[in-house]
């Protein structure tokens, strides 16, 4: 039967290679992100429903809900990246608020962009979400490894899974998070990224090479497969074998 599934992101990137891994499967996918063009070229791409979406918007959320299959079997919670990288450079003549209050307004971006807006997809769906469904949401090696507030953000969202795989337990659905290490092929991997950068990355895994997104969609898809129905409450780390992490 196929499956419903919501792919927040999904027009790039890691998201992408998720929602085409569920497409291909012949499951309902609905895809969300920002920005139209992009969003409905993918949609058409996989095969996919696109609806523009901020996450981080609770009203924007709420517009979602009516354009989500009427059984929802899996919610991936892949939007988010880390903000500094959209954040213009501090400007010496501003006049604006100050740099402390700069400062909280930039570490809140990337709050809002990697846990509150998971945690208020989540809300808003959590009635919609099937027995037996899944949530699997998109961590990051950056949560171990001292990355500001980005890697804050993404511990805190493995900390918050773990009281939604308590609530959601009651009804049969799991709640673990995906944490990828360095991915190629994605805009954080092409952009932000020094050539000496990227392969001090690389050294660092036990395999000497970046994951693709296609490997996150392939730990995702079986998180959200019946062969995964009593792992919940976990972080699944798919990076290689990164040094420090296990
Ligand atoms: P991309 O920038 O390619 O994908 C992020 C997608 O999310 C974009 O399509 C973007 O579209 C969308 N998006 C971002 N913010 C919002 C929002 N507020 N509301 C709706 N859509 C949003 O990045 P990746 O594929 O690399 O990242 C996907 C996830 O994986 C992120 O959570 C990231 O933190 C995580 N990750 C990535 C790693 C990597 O190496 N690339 C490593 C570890 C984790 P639009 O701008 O149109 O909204």
């Amino acid at each position: 039967m196929a499956r419903g599934i919501l792919v927040t992101g999904g027009a790039t990137g890691i998201g992408l290679a998720v929602a085409r891994h569920f497409a291909e499967n012949g499951d309902t996918v609905v895809i969300t992100g920002r920005r139209q063009a992009p969003l409905e070229a993918a949609a058409e791409k996989i095969g996919a429903q696109a609806v523009v979406c901020d996450h981080t918007d609770p009203e924007a959320v709420a517009r979602l809900l009516p354009r989500l299959p009427e059984r929802l079997d899996v919610l991936v919670n892949n939007a988010g990246g880390n903000t500094d990288f959209d954040a213009a450079p501090a400007d010496d003549t501003d006049t604006g608020p100050g740099p402390l209050a700069a400062f909280a307004q930039r570490f809140r971006a990337n709050l809002d962009a990697n846990l509150v807006s998971a945690a208020l997809t989540t809300k808003a769906v959590e009635d919609r979400l099937a027995e037996g469904g899944a949530v699997v949401s998109i961590g990051s090696i950056a949560a171990d490894k001292g990355a500001g507030a980005y890697g804050a953000a993404k511990a805190g969202l493995a900390s918050w899974n773990l009281g939604l795989a308590q609530e959601l337990g009651q009804r049969d659905i799991t709640a673990n998070v995906v944490a990828p290490g360095y991915i190629a092929e994605t805009e954080f991997f092409r952009d932000h990224l020094t050539p000496e950068r990227r392969d001090h990355l690389i050294a660092s895994t036990a395999l000497g090479r970046p994951g693709l997104p296609e490997d996150i969609a392939g730990a995702v898809a079986f998180l959200a497969s019946s062969a995964a129905r009593d792992i919940t409450a976990q972080v699944l780390n798919v990076n290689g074998g990164e040094r420090g992490t296990r």
